[in-house]
C-alpha cells in the first residue's frame, strides 16, 4: 500500500520515521482525475513512491499531477519537489518569501538557524530529512494569502502564516473541511506542544496564525509530522501548539528575571538543564533559532530589551 486514503479524496502517503522528526507526510488530493500533490519530502523521501501511490489510484503522473504545492520552503517538505516535478512535469508553487530558499537550499544553514561553524560543517553531511545538500529548484507560481489552489472541482485557499518561517502557508478546503497546517500547527508526534521557526519566522504571526487556523471550523487537521486529527481533537491541536509557544516566552522571562541578564547560549543551557522545554532537542540549531525568535517577539512585545552583545535583560 504506497498511500492510505483519510477521507475520500484526501490520501497520506508517508516517509520513513526519523528520529525525533517523526515522519514526513506527503498529501494527495484527488479530484475529477487530477492530483496535487502537497509537501513532496525531502530529496528521496517519499521520493518515487509518490508516482507509485499516483499510479495504484488509477492515475498517470504524467498527465493527472497539476501542481506540487509546498506549505513552505525547508528540506524535509520541498527537497523533494524538484525530482517531483522532472517526474511529472507538474509547475511547483510556493510562497515568495520561501521561493529563494527552494531555490537555493544552502540558505537553510547559511541565513535560516543560528548556528556556529562546526554545527553547520556536521550539518552538511547530516543524512537526515534537514540535509541541504540537493539541488535547487525555480518557483513555476508565487502564492499569494487568500488564492484558491485548483485541484478538479476541490479549491485549496491559501492562507499565509508566516510564523514557523516567512513563507509559510496553511491550505483550506472549506467544502470537506480539512486543513493542511505544515509545520504551522503540530510539528512533532506524541508532543504538540513543540515547535520551531526560523531566523525568518515570528512569534507574534505564529501566535496570530493559530488564532485564525482555529476560527475556520475544520473538521479535520492534516500536519507534517504527525498523524491527521479528526473533529473535538483539531481544537485541542491549536490549544497544545499556543501552550507550547506560551510556555517558551513564559519560560524565558522566568529566566531572566532570576539571572538578572543573559545571552541566547546561555538561556538554552538553563532551559535544557530545566527540562521544561517544547522544542525539539536533537538539533542545537533549532532550539538556538527558536530562543533567539521568541526573544525578538518579547522585545516587539516591550518585554525584554537587549543591552548589546547580545545580553538581554528584562524590562522594569
Ligand atoms: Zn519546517
Amino acid at each position: 500500500m504506497a498511500s492510505s486514503e483519510i477521507i475520500p479524496g484526501i490520501h497520506v502517503v508517508r516517509g520513513k520515521f526519523a528520529g525525533e522528526f517523526g515522519f514526513i507526510a506527503s498529501y494527495l488530493v484527488v479530484d475529477s482525475g487530477e492530483v496535487l500533490v502537497l509537501d513532496p519530502g525531502t530529496a528521496g523521501d517519499p521520493g518515487d513512491r509518490l508516482e507509485k501511490a499516483i499510479r495504484n489510484l488509477g492515475l498517470d503522473p504524467k498527465n493527472d499531477v497539476v501542481g506540487i504545492l509546498c506549505t513552505h520552503g525547508h528540506p524535509d517538505h520541498a527537497a523533494g519537489a524538484g525530482r517531483l516535478k522532472r517526474a511529472t512535469g507538474a509547475p511547483i508553487l510556493i510562497h515568495q518569501d520561501d521561493a529563494e530558499l527552494l531555490q537555493t537550499p544552502a540558505k537553510f544553514l547559511n541565513e535560516r538557524l543560528m548556528m556556529d561553524k562546526a554545527e553547520r560543517f556536521s550539518m552538511k553531511f547530516d543524512k537526515g530529512p534537514l540535509r541541504v545538500n540537493y539541488r535547487g529548484v525555480e518557483a513555476d507560481e508565487l502564492i499569494t494569502h487568500g488564492q484558491n489552489v485548483p485541484v478538479g472541482e476541490t479549491n485549496l485557499k491559501v492562507i499565509h502564516t508566516g510564523g514557523h518561517s516567512a513563507g509559510h502557508c496553511a491550505f483550506y478546503d472549506a467544502t470537506s473541511k480539512s486543513l493542511f497546517s505544515g509545520d504551522e500547527v503540530n510539528n512533532f508526534p506524541n508532543d504538540s506542544r513543540k515547535f520551531y521557526v526560523d531566523n525568518t519566522g515570528s512569534i507574534v504571526s505564529k501566535l496570530a496564525a493559530l488564532d485564525v487556523l482555529s476560527k475556520l471550523g475544520a473538521d479535520y487537521l492534516f500536519p507534517s509530522h504527525d498523524t491527521p486529527h479528526l473533529f473535538a481533537d483539531v481544537r485541542l491541536q491549536f490549544e497544545a501548539a499556543r501552550d507550547g509557544v506560551v510556555h517558551l516566552q513564559d519560560t524565558l522571562l522566568t529566566l531572566l528575571s532570576a539571572r538578572g541578564e543573559a545571552d541566547v547560549e546561555q538561556l538554552v543551557f538553563d532551559m535544557k538543564q530545566a527540562r521544561s522545554v517544547p522544542i525539539p532537542e536533537s538539533y542545537d540549531a533549532l532550539v538556538t533559532t527558536t530562543t533567539y525568535v521568541t526573544l525578538m517577539g518579547l522585545k516587539e512585545a516591550g518585554l525584554i530589551r537587549e543591552l548589546g552583545n547580545g545580553i538581554w535583560t528584562k524590562v522594569g
